[in-house]
């Protein structure tokens, strides 16, 4: 059984969860300066949790700007997609460059310690590779035996939305074949931690999340 708490940026809402097992270990999902220092690190005090990785769903600069923030007070590793392990030493594409007045909401990412694939398990989780958004996207599913699953989907999918894919790397055509994987292994009561906004099951999703059905019908492939 895992445990979460979902922080969200103030300005870009981006969400950051800390999740954490019965041990008290805990994984930091999409770490953000701000919430970092305004929230997490009280949270982890708090709770009395011991951090021992940082993941990133992909390389955005709203999912990693508190990744120096984390492993510099807790010295754990940074993991995130090989193919979206450029993104947090280039601003170009980690979209960072281009903040303008909210510049000091950036700050730069160290490199990536632990680079992940699909089928990898981090932290319990199983790494599902769903690109799209970003070359290296990735969705974090929890597989709970007794509860419903819990998977972490970042910028793939939002309760409302999917993420955008006319950024630099951007695809649609992955978007599409990812948010099909994704789907597959999804039932009901899966509940859905997204990058963005709120929280809810797979079955509020579908039924609220109209931008998502009219990208799943302009489909015409196999
Ligand atoms: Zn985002
Ligand atoms: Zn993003």
């Amino acid at each position: 059984m895992l445990n979460w708490k979902k922080y969200s940026h103030p300005l870009f809402n981006s969400n950051t969860y800390v999740v954490y097992n019965e041990k008290g270990e805990a994984a930091i999902i999409d770490p953000t300066d701000l919430v970092v220092r305004q929230s997490v690190i009280r949270f982890i005090e708090n709770e009395n949790l011991k951090p021992i990785v940082i993941i990133n769903t992909h390389g955005h600069w709203d999912h990693i700007s508190g990744n120096r923030l984390m492993k510099e007070t807790y010295g754990i590793p940074i993991a995130i997609h090989e193919m979206d392990k450029e993104f947090l030493l280039r601003p170009d594409l980690n979209l960072g460059a281009f903040l303008g007045k909210f510049q000091d909401q950036y700050d730069t990412s160290p490199p990536a310690d632990i680079t992940l694939k699909d089928g990898d398990t981090i932290f319990g989780m199983e790494v599902m590779h769903t690109p799209g958004h970003t070359p290296g996207s990735i969705s974090l599913i929890y597989p709970d035996r007794d509860d419903a699953r819990l998977v972490l989907t970042g910028d793939t999918i939002f309760m409302d939305s999917i993420g955008r894919v006319d950024l630099p790397l951007g695809n649609p055509d992955e978007m599409l074949k990812s948010i099909r994987k994704l789907i597959k292994i999804l039932s009901g009561d899966s509940l859905i931690l997204p990058g963005h906004g709120e929280v809810g099951t797979w079955e509020k999703l579908e039924e609220r999340n109209a931008v998502l059905r009219e990208f799943l019908s302009s489909w015409t492939g196999s």
